[in-house]
């Protein structure tokens, strides 16, 4: 059995879901019995995908700014 210490060290790797198989029953077995880590996990992935979601979305702006530089830039005057 996991200790609440191993659980929180494999957080990282159980929300990108690289665990093996082995690793991942072991950490639903401590889940089910750990309400502590079952919020851990829980905030963790949240906070994960927030992460994500702010980069994703810094991304989209980025795009939407070189899409707005591109419809700025002057057009050659001899194109129909
Ligand atoms: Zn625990």
């Amino acid at each position: 059995m996991l200790s609440c210490k191993e659980v929180t060290q494999r957080a990282g790797d159980w929300t990108d879901g690289t665990l093996s198989l082995k690793q991942k029953l072991a950490v639903r077995l401590h889940l089910l019995i750990c309400v502590f880590c079952r919020r851990f996990l829980r905030q963790y992935k949240l906070a994960a995908e927030t992460t994500a979601l702010q980069a994703c979305q810094h991304d989209h702006h980025e795009v939407e700014k070189v899409l707005k530089m591109i419809d700025d830039a002057p057009r050659d005057q001899h194109l129909p």
